[in-house]
């Protein structure tokens, strides 16, 4: 038979995206050549030498201008892996970074080595978005009980799939609030958020497949990145039960100024900071002060 087989394909895309100055143009051209041909990328290897169809050509064909026009990789993949789980993005919500790992990671730590498995734990998740943080964490404690609140119905739509397709949807609650849920008799044992905090200036200097394609209420923090912080610190110590804690992804240059909104506001204990792989300070932990027995950690 003639015509391109899938290994010709994958050749072309790879140069295709080279051309447009795509980084990881062959790890790209992959996942997209066995997007378009429903396959997983071993079965792509090992099928090389199948020949295409006109209509598998012109589905590849498709995704590659996409991305060639600079459209997110992941949002034309429509999923992205977090915690090695999938998770369905799309623009309303910000596809998941492998740094928010380290929040999720430093908070795990904390609830293993401090609750006993059993009474159940109350999380609050500020800003889910995909839902990322709340369904990992559900899906790696059993007794957590979430609460995710999105300003965005969309990205609560996305986010309540997410959990759907993870089996942890009957253990999270969301709700469409600015920041808190409206009812402050409800307390958390920890709140955890990823807030938008990219300084308002410096939106139009990022990359342009972040700039124009992933959602700005999900990126920018005001004038100078710290809005949601001043606000999210300001007022989770009254959502927080006694000995709860707050902890945050933050920008690398972040963790001073957080940390002194965090002493101001007085009802935390001397903030942690924790550092991402690549030596930078990326998440901020503070402990409500608490009469000593019921601390968390
Ligand atoms: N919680 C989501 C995440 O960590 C969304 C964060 C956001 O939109 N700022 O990816």
């Amino acid at each position: 038979m003639n015509g391109p087989r899938i290994r010709d394909a994958l050749q072309s895309a790879t140069q295709r995206l080279n051309k447009a100055n795509i980084s990881s143009a062959r790890l790209e051209a992959s996942a997209l050549v066995a997007e378009g041909l429903n396959l997983s990328r071993t079965e792509l290897i090992l099928r090389a030498e199948e020949v295409l169809t006109p209509e598998q050509e012109e589905r590849i064909d498709h995704l590659i201008q996409r991305r060639e026009a600079g459209e997110p990789f992941f949002y034309i993949l429509g999923k992205r892996e977090f915690w090695s789980l999938d998770f369905k993005v799309d623009p309303n919500v910000l596809s998941p970074r492998p740094e928010t790992e380290i929040l999720l990671e430093q908070f795990l730590r904390i609830v293993r080595s401090k609750t006993n498995g059993n009474e159940a734990i109350r999380l609050l998740d500020i800003g889910t978005g995909s839902g990322c943080i709340a369904i990992c964490s559900a899906v790696e404690i059993a007794n957590l009980l979430v609460t995710a609140v999105d300003i965005s119905a969309e990205a609560l739509c996305i986010a309540q799939e997410n959990a759907n397709r993870h089996k942890v949807v009957d253990r999270i609650c969301f709700t469409q609030a600015d920041l808190f849920p409206p009812d402050e008799e409800e307390l958390f044992h920890f709140i955890l958020s990823n807030p938008p905090y990219i300084e308002s200036g410096d939106i139009s200097g990022l990359p342009a497949d972040i700039r124009d394609y992933e959602p700005h209420g999900a990126l920018d923090g005001g004038l100078d990145g710290l809005d949601f912080y001043r606000k999210i610190i300001s007022k989770a110590e009254s959502r927080l039960l006694a000995g709860g804690v707050l902890m945050m992804e933050i920008g690398e240059t972040q963790a001073e100024a957080i940390g002194s909104l965090a002493n101001k506001q007085g009802g935390y204990e001397l903030p942690k900071i924790f550092k991402d792989f690549s030596g930078k300070d990326r998440v901020i932990s503070m402990h409500k002060r608490s009469s000593g027995s019921d601390k968390l950690s």
